[in-house]
């Protein structure tokens, strides 16, 4: 039996070294950096009063090409929420009956009726961060609740500064992309390094409703859906 190599040893541990200096190359550079440091100098912002017309909420987010607007209760005095398109999805899911039939609660409902009916059984609250809390904390936050949209409050004046999500922070990133060392894991395929999802892939067939696109939404907590054709629907994904 030959000796143990004595020159694989420290060999080993400068790449068990490397490849624990490369894990926390990202998070160090979320550690080191603020919420302030990653929101842009100029950016729109709609706020809702939560006794806004649900319909009207939806066009005026629209009209303002944006996703998410946090919710202001008045009587409260206070950020209470954010309405996103998953709550449109929601919604949409919940009256839509038939293309027949107009759905009242829409035109009707303000967004405080909205969350009375949806929210019922849960204790809701708008999930935020300060803007000296470290990005590595926003997109803790962002992991743990499971959402997309973080509003940067402002501790003294109580004002949104801005909405933090998953795509600024990469944008940010990317910015600073040349003062980064590159982790040598950067090259690995995606499906090696286990991001992303590459079984079960809930999907919708081209020739399906809204509505049935609506319940895949809804029923599968996605926020995205392959489109495929009968063919690619037959292969399994
Ligand atoms: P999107 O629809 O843009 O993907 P999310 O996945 O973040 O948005 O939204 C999922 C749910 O969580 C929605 O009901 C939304 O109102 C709620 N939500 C999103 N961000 C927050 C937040 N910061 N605080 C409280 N609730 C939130």
């Amino acid at each position: 039996m030959e000796p143990p190599s004595q020159v694989s040893i420290p060999k080993k541990k400068r790449e068990m070294q490397k490849q624990e200096a490369d894990a926390a190359v990202y998070m160090n550079f979320m550690k080191s950096h603020r919420c302030y440091d990653a929101i842009p100098t100029s950016c729109k912002l709609v706020i809702f009063d939560t006794t806004l017309q649900v319909k009207k909420a939806f066009f005026a987010l629209v009209a303002n090409g944006l996703r998410a607007a946090p919710l202001w209760d008045n009587k409260l005095q206070r950020f209470v929420g954010m309405l996103t398109i998953t709550d449109f999805i929601n919604i949409l899911h919940c009256y839509y009956k038939s293309p027949m039939v107009q759905m009242y609660e829409l035109e009707n409902h303000k967004i405080q009726t909205w969350r009375d009916v949806y929210l019922q059984y849960s204790d809701f609250f708008l999930i935020s961060i300060s803007p000296e809390a470290s990005l590595f904390d926003a997109i803790y936050s962002l992991l743990k609740y499971k959402i997309h949209r973080l509003p940067v409050i402002d501790p003294e004046s109580g004002n949104v500064l801005h909405i933090l999500t998953h795509k600024r922070i990469l944008k940010f990133l990317h910015i600073f992309r040349r003062q980064i060392p590159k982790p040598a894991f950067i090259r690995r395929p995606i499906k090696e390094l286990g991001i992303g999802t590459f079984r079960n892939i809930a999907t919708v067939q081209e020739t399906a409703s809204l509505y049935e696109a609506l319940s895949i939404f809804v029923d599968r907590r996605v926020s995205a859906l392959p489109v495929v054709n009968e063919r690619a629907a037959q292969k399994p994904l």
